[in-house]
């Protein structure tokens, strides 16, 4: 069955490390019998400055009709300025793009690569064997709630509001997901949110409460607060299997929870809806990542998180586990062979540019053929 594919590469590096993705694609098309059909889009600045929109309704309705969307990055100094206000180009493209398609089930895996072990700002003995999904919600709380904006008070002070708001189906659905996930891996949840000062915490912990009784009570669940997790995801990273949290703390933690991966670069993404009657899930693949404009157009950037998107893609859309395997052996063994972009370089050694960390992948993927 032939699988369509819409890529909207976006802007800044987002472009660059797609092209490394593409690549990677067009060799599971010609070496492993992938039928794929692919389209190109826009998406955030490159198509606010050709359609005047950061997500257009062309874009919308391919991304519905296709298999999948993988997409590089969106955003930059260029556009910022557009962003604020409450109209609909006061959000990204991405978001809307998430919330048009409903994948509110963000999967960040995080590991520790064995090759870059000694290259992470983080101890060696304190990652080693990190391997952890952070499953952050992402259609709806703070990014969404309503009301939202700034105004002007009478006495000429500004006022600025984002509300933060989640149900119990948005709170259920993502939990659910996140205990099914544990059940597949070491059967260990930890929920992440503010309970202790936040209404929409004390919902969350009561509705994954009330799930793992119903469901999961199989699947070991402890509750921490977010500030404690940014902590913990540091001071021992090996502790999390799973963690589930809201679309704002899911943001911030993956972040700082990539530098036990070595980068920023180095992490991919699998955004997912809910299966629909035969079984299939509206998905959005993209490194997590932004458009770096500091190093944009410099044949500079990772393309490992882009890359490493395609083999969540084989996953979890296409169902190949063998496949997403082979990839992911083919990026370790381009990083044991000791390729570095330059994120991921000791200071003071060689780096390499984002065409030729893809070219060291291919390498790889032919070696094992
Ligand atoms: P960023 O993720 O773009 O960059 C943060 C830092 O990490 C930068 O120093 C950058 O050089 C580095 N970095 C990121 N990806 C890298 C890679 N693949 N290889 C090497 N180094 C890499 O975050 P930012 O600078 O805060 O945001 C820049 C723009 O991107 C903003 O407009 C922001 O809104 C947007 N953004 C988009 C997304 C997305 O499209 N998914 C995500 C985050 C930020």
């Amino acid at each position: 069955m032939t699988f369509h594919l819409l890529v909207l590469p976006g802007d800044g590096i987002g472009p660059e490390v797609t092209a490394q993705a593409r690549r990677v694609l067009d060799w599971f098309a010609d070496h492993r019998g992938l039928e794929l059909e692919i389209e190109e889009g826009l998406i955030g600045g490159a198509s606010h400055d050709r359609h005047g929109s950061f997500l257009t309704e062309d874009i919308k309705s391919r991304a519905r009709a296709a298999d999948a969307v993988l997409i590089g990055a969106e955003g930059g100094p260029k556009w910022a300025q557009l962003r604020s206000g409450s109209g609909p180009e006061a959000r990204s493209g991405l978001i809307r793009l998430r919330r048009e398609l409903e994948v509110y089930a963000n999967l960040r895996p995080i590991r520790a690569f064995d090759a870059l072990a000694g290259d992470s700002p983080l101890k060696a003995e304190v990652i080693h064997g990190a391997d952890f999904v952070i499953l952050r919600e992402l259609t709806g709380g703070v990014y969404f709630g309503e009301p939202r904006g700034i105004e002007e008070l009478p006495d000429g002070t500004r006022r600025a509001v984002d509300t933060q708001v989640y149900t119990t189906p948005e709170i259920a659905r993502v939990a659910r997901a996140a205990f099914e996930l544990a059940r597949t891996r070491a059967g260990r949840l930890h929920s992440v949110e503010k309970a202790n000062v936040m209404q929409t915490g004390v919902l969350w912990r009561q509705e994954v409460a009330r799930l793992h009784q119903a469901e999961f009570s199989d699947v070991t669940l402890e509750n921490l607060l977010a500030d404690n997790c940014a902590m913990q995801l540091i001071r021992d990273p090996r502790q999390f299997d799973v963690i589930v949290t809201d679309n704002l703390f899911g943001d911030l933690l993956s972040d700082g929870a990539a530098m036990i991966a070595g980068s920023l670069g180095m992490l991919p993404s699998a955004s997912l809806g809910a299966p629909d009657t035969h079984g299939r899930r509206k998905a959005i693949y993209e490194p997590v990542h932004g458009s770096a404009p500091d190093i944009a157009g410099r044949n500079a950037a990772n393309p490992l998180g882009a890359i490493l998107s395609v083999a969540m893609m084989l996953r979890h859309s296409l169902a190949l586990e063998a496949e997403a395997g082979r990839l992911e052996g083919a990026v370790e063994a381009a990083l044991a062979r000791g390729l570095r972009t330059a994120d991921i370089a000791r200071p003071g050694t060689a780096t390499i540019t984002t065409q030729a960390m893809g070219d060291g992948v291919l390498l790889e993927l032919e070696a094992a053929r």
